[in-house]
């Protein structure tokens, strides 16, 4: 079986000082390629290295929404900067949060639009975070739509409302599930997941957050735990387990488009 892990945070401390094994457990556990995703200046430059020294990785570049007022004057030349790098194929993550107040929402804002714009210029895909905030998300997204350019993007780790996922799928983004639809109480979320067309489906881990059932609470979150989620996922839409590995690959191929078999 071949899955993505299309959102694994490999820079944290937690995973990096283990790479080597983490990325031999994802081997066995049929993930074939994954994004390591920066949240800041200092971990794109540690993605790209990651993903420069091994060939499953991939590096995603940006600025977290809980970290855009932390960013200094030269760390957004330095995101523009590494997308001219062959292993960045995406943005982010980026987008917006009102979970935390740590930065104001108007800095938010500002930098979830660079980040789009700069999508526009390099036409690499931005990985979207948004956190009790559907509606402001929402109105972001509109107003982005009406610059009358293609909206390149996942919606990622999604947990938001069917109508939500439906708005940003008429943008033309994608969704991605994380080991959340696996909980118990995920009800609703299932839901919402059978109700996404199946070229739009994404998996990932969100790694070390997150840890999918059966792992929950017992250990931290890695790319070889995307299998449960992906088996979750493919259960909750009748299909098998190696259809949607085939399936999802296929969409982050397409959407990731840098992301090429070496
Ligand atoms: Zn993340």
């Amino acid at each position: 079986m071949g899955l993505i892990d299309t959102h694994a945070h490999l820079a944290d401390k937690s995973l990096v000082c283990q790479l080597p094994d983490v990325l031999d457990r994802a081997c066995k556990a049929g993930v074939t390629q994954m994004i390591c995703v920066a949240v800041d200046a200092e971990t794109a430059g540690q993605a790209i290295a990651i993903a420069e020294a091994n060939k499953m990785v991939w590096a995603s570049v940006g600025i977290h929404p809980n970290y855009a007022h932390e960013a200094a004057p030269d760390h957004w030349p330095r995101i523009v900067e590494h997308t001219n790098h062959p292993r960045v194929c995406a943005l982010g993550e980026t987008g917006l949060d009102l979970h935390w107040d740590d930065c104001p929402f108007e800095v938010q804002q500002a930098n979830f639009e660079r980040h789009w714009e700069l999508s526009r210029r390099t036409d690499l895909p931005l990985i979207i975070h948004m956190r009790d905030c559907e509606r402001e998300m929402l109105t972001a997204l509109e107003k982005q739509a009406a610059l009358k350019a293609p909206l390149r993007g996942v919606m990622h780790s999604f947990a938001g409302s069917t109508e939500t996922a439906e708005q940003c799928l008429a943008h033309g983004l994608y969704i991605s599930f994380a080991g959340m639809l696996t909980y118990k109480k995920s009800d609703e979320l299932r839901k919402t997941a059978k109700t996404i067309p199946l070229d739009r489906l994404l998996v990932e881990t969100d790694c070390p957050y997150l840890t999918p059932e059966p792992n929950r609470s017992r250990r931290p979150n890695e790319p070889a735990f995307v299998a449960h989620t992906a088996r979750c996922l493919a259960e909750t839409i009748g299909i098998s387990t190696k259809e949607l590995g085939e399936i999802t690959t296929e969409n982050a191929k397409r959407l990731f488009w840098r992301m090429v078999d070496k």
